[in-house]
């Protein structure tokens, strides 16, 4: 359920090439009744600098002149989603060239040991919803980036599979022994024990239709680990009069959906999935485990937006 609407944005890029087109309807629930939370220009100085310095000045603001940057929020399922977002063209403009690719392999190259160490806390957590000996288990890191978290699911003894909608991630995630899928193949249906799906669904312009995807791919009983930015208190601080746009749950052009926990649970009931108990840490994050390591179990099972869901063993039974 996309909720996208067919008329299209026209372009102000020197081409006939549609820059935006518009959601009037949730893309979770496909509900019509929303809120406005926010609309102003792409171009207004409170979105323009931010656009401007995160994109290190590679964003081309004259194409964004005739759109506004709206943040609804569906009164049905608690979804907030930006109403006018980028064709699919210019979304991997945007992934492919506004964004330092360069940059992001580095940071991930230079990240510490708390990182990885956090890796394998998550990766830990797989044998509590699949037991089995790790090479019987196959995994499938969906919007795997670089392929860290995968590589780290290989070092524990799964079967791992990943995909990537850019190519120079997957070479790159191909290269360390990763398979990659060039595509979610339906005939890999019923074919995953585990989906790993971390930051990804607040990108996409259909999430409804994504989640059916991965319930399609994992074997009845499977369990997906989906990890989405929390809308926190974004509501209040949209209503400060001097809000300024920032690399948060409503980013513009990049977050285009923005969960809470309400909204997930939405995503699990209509189908056939439920929310599950966050395992508890297999190792400490940082230093030695203690009161952290707790806080961060008991928000993760009560508060936060990265949640395990469940597929059920049996299709749900109409009445
Ligand atoms: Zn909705």
């Amino acid at each position: 359920m996309n909720g996208q609407d067919t008329n299209s944005t026209p372009a102000r890029n020197g081409t006939h090439t549609p820059v935006f087109i518009t959601r009037d309807r949730c893309p979770v629930c496909g509900s019509a009744t929303r809120e406005t939370l926010l609309e102003t220009k792409f171009t207004d100085p409170s979105v323009a600098s931010f656009l401007v310095t995160y994109y290190d000045g590679r964003i081309p603001l004259d194409a964004l002149t005739d759109q506004s940057y709206r943040l609804d929020r569906c009164r049905n399922c608690a979804l907030i989603y930006q109403a006018h977002i980028l064709t699919d063209a210019w979304m991997m403009r945007l992934y492919e060239e506004w964004i330092d690719a360069q940059a992001s392999l580095d940071k991930r190259r230079s990240a510490n040991s708390c990182y990885f160490a956090a890796l394998a806390n998550e990766v830990a957590g797989i044998a509590k919803f699949a037991p089995g000996i790790p090479s019987s288990v196959r995994v499938l890191d969906i919007g795997m980036g670089w392929g860290h978290w995968a590589r780290m699911a290989m070092a524990h003894g799964y079967e791992t599979h990943g995909y990537e909608l850019s190519a120079r991630r997957s070479i790159h995630a191909a290269s360390m022994g990763i398979r990659v899928l060039t595509n979610l193949d339906p005939r890999e249906a019923g074919a995953f024990d585990y989906i790993y799906c971390s930051q990804v669904l607040e990108h996409v312009a259909d999430p409804g239709g994504m989640m059916d995807q991965m319930l399609a791919l994992l074997r009845p009983g499977g369990v997906v680990d989906l990890h989405v930015p929390n809308q926190g208190l974004i509501t209040t601080k949209l209503r400060r009069p001097d809000w300024t746009a920032s690399h948060n749950a409503v980013h513009p052009l990049e977050h285009i959906n923005c969960f809470s926990r309400t909204t997930l649970r939405y995503l699990a009931s209509e189908r056939d999935m439920q929310l599950v108990a966050a395992p508890f840490p297999h190792r400490r994050t940082t230093g030695t485990f203690g009161i952290r390591d707790l806080g961060v179990y008991l928000y993760n099972r009560t508060l936060s937006t990265h949640v395990w869901l469940r597929r059920a063993q049996q299709p749900r039974q109409l009445s």
